[in-house]
């Protein structure tokens, strides 16, 4: 089945500077990046019989636009020399708007990269600046005129909400503006901060406050009406796509226990019940592979009762949620027989419905995703 194809991501762990947000690993060092090339590309080599081949790839970081054409070209002809890329898989780069001219991105698209991927956050530079990042907004508007005029046809935005103290218009008017460009895709992320983020300790220093439960039920709830007015489809908690087929490809086989690979400092892979992760330093990383080793960290079998709960835990936050025959065929569990009575307090509740015999949060459930999930 296509869905059944697997994902190939690719971590790119250089950043030139480090957003007060961010709990990723990445660094600063760029002239390690000749030498990551040549790692990630010895890393292939290892899985070289492991997939049967790939739908989709995903350049993403860290910041990939860091790569010049030429060293994302020597990826990706690494990616075809050791695995099979299927006919029309989708091929998505990340790229920060103060990294990309014109002649980038049309080069980019020569090299049959189809998806891009923005990290625009906000269109607002008081936002941009309190967030840390390296660009302003009309580098950020350059980039998707830019990416429009190169080719793109499918482009996502990532953007951010729910700062301390932002006022909702400020928010309704990134998306506002957002709109403007028409995008495929839009991925709204509420900020939640890691204890050892430099935003969080600024936060902690300033008793500046996160957003109380009820402003950002209010975000949410705000976004998801404004995005689906606009006739967006809302079909995972933070991603938006204007049509089913341009749903990111990638980012579902995540939320469906489809096979991936990770390469690169700190990717995960997952394959037939196993779940493992890469070394997350570069350095130990670019040594294990210089000397003939795979670089993983840790690995874990899933018994089928973790895998039941995961998918429990990922359907809950998609629209589609799930279908309760392929649950009990995967899992061996009856959702419906088993749960009954609580899925029947949760429909009361308007949380989840029960459709196309799938079992589906609501606008109101998914806002509470992650407790949906403990039925
Ligand atoms: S560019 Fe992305 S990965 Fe790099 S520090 Fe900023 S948020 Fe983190």
């Amino acid at each position: 089945m296509k869905n059944d194809q697997a994902g190939l991501y690719i971590h790119i762990p250089f950043c030139l500077s480090k957003c007060g947000y961010c709990s990723f690993y990445s660094i600063s060092s760029v002239h390690l990046i000749p030498e990551f090339i040549k790692a990630v590309a010895g890393e292939m080599a290892f899985y070289k019989n492991t997939f049967h081949a790939f739908d989709t790839i995903y350049l993403g970081g860290g910041t990939p636009s860091l790569l010049s054409v030429q060293q994302i070209d020597d990826i990706l002809k690494a990616v075809n020399n050791n695995f099979n890329i299927e006919q029309h898989s989708e091929i998505t780069i990340e790229v920060n708007p103060g990294d990309v001219s014109l002649e980038y991105l049309q080069q980019l698209r020569k090299l049959g990269i189809n998806r891009l991927n923005i990290g625009i956050q906000s269109f607002d530079d008081p936002v941009l600046k309190f967030l840390g990042r390296r660009h302003t907004s009309k580098e950020a508007v350059f980039a998707f005129d830019a990416a429009r005029k190169a080719g793109f046809d499918n482009i996502g935005i990532d953007l951010i909400y729910g700062l301390s103290g932002q006022d909702i218009d400020v928010w309704k008017q990134t998306l506002k503006e957002t709109l403007s460009f028409f995008p495929e895709h839009l991925s709204c992320y509420q900020l939640s901060l890691d204890e050892k983020t430099p935003l969080y300790k600024q936060y902690k220093k300033e008793g500046l406050k996160l957003t109380v439960e009820n402003e950002a039920l209010d975000f949410f709830m705000t976004t998801s009406q404004i995005l689906t007015d606009a006739g967006y489809i809302h079909y995972e908690v933070s991603n938006f796509a204007r049509t089913d087929s341009l749903k990111s490809r990638h980012n579902m086989k995540y939320w469906r226990h489809t096979p991936y690979l990770g390469l690169g400092p700190a990717a995960h892979s997952f394959l037939d019940c196993k779940r493992w992760w890469n070394k997350a330093a570069v350095k130990p990383y670019l040594k294990d592979i210089s000397e003939g080793k795979k670089p993983v960290e840790k690995s874990e079998q899933l018994s089928t009762k973790q895998l039941a709960l995961e998918a429990l835990f990922l359907g809950m936050r998609t629209k589609d949620g799930i279908n309760f025959e392929l649950y009990k065929k995967r899992y061996g569990s009856d959702l419906l027989a088993d749960k009954r009575p609580i899925i029947d307090e949760l429909i009361k509740n308007n949380l989840i419905e029960l459709k196309n015999d799938s079992l589906c949060p609501t606008l109101a459930g998914m806002a509470v995703a992650d407790s949906l999930a403990l039925i």
